[in-house]
């Protein structure tokens, strides 16, 4: 089933409705009010309820919504509902550490594989990855891995994601601080913690 008329914003942030249910539901809680889903994720109550409406009211009048229901719903509208399986090219300090990260699989994805250039890393297991040759990753397809991350400098970025289009990527996870160039049918979300920070101190009071 495709939800057509979600708006971005709300896919945006149901992700963080997940993470919170998921929470919420692992400390053994059943049901959950909109005020108080609000309150533990710092979001405001009409905006949680009018982004569930988008996919059906599952709340109930006094007694609010049911987690685990909700968590269902929320990982099938944003087709978390199955394993995805991702490779992750450029295996330096951040790549690294992303590939040792074991946050991922809570939201059903399995970072397969890892490709580095660089023929000393080449061979090394990092979380019982091997890192390969980035000449392999035209095995992608065959191996069922639809999503590529990419952390290679920023010079090397597009040549990447070019490589991961031409193996079959649909969607690619983004590090290098730049912008790059795909064909419309697949989806880029870039990361730049750097652009975050620099727009922290226009909010910080003066001192
Ligand atoms: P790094 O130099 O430690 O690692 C880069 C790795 O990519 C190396 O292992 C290198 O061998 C490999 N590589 C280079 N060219 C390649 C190619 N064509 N194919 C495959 N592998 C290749 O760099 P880093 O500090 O890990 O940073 C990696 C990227 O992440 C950079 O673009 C950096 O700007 C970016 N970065 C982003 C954020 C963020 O918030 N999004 C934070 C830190 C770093």
């Amino acid at each position: 089933m495709r939800y057509h008329k979600i708006p971005d914003e709300t896919i945006r942030r149901l992700p963080i409705y997940l993470r919170g249910l998921l929470f919420l539901s692992e400390a053994g809680q059943q049901s959950v009010s909109s005020r108080d889903l609000a309150d533990f994720l710092g979001a405001n109550p009409p905006q949680i309820r009018k982004d569930f409406s988008y996919f059906g009211d599952f709340g109930t009048r006094g007694v609010g919504y049911k987690v685990d229901t909700l968590a269902r719903q929320i990982r099938k509208i944003l087709k978390l509902d199955v394993v995805h399986k991702a490779a992750l090219v450029g295996v330096g300090n951040l790549g690294s550490v992303v590939l040792a990260y074991q946050g991922f699989k809570v939201y059903g994805f399995d970072i397969a594989a890892a490709f580095d250039i660089d023929s000393k890393k080449i061979g090394r297991k990092i979380s019982n990855i091997t890192i390969e040759n980035v000449s392999n990753l035209r095995t992608l397809k065959k191996r069922k891995i639809d999503i590529g991350i990419i952390t290679v400098p920023r010079d090397a970025a597009q040549e990447t994601a070019e490589a991961l289009v031409n193996a079959g990527a649909k969607g690619i996870l983004n590090f290098s601080p730049c912008y790059i160039t795909v064909p419309k049918k697949v989806k880029v979300i870039t990361i730049d913690i750097a652009m975050d920070l620099a727009r922290l101190p226009y909010y910080m009071p003066s001192s």
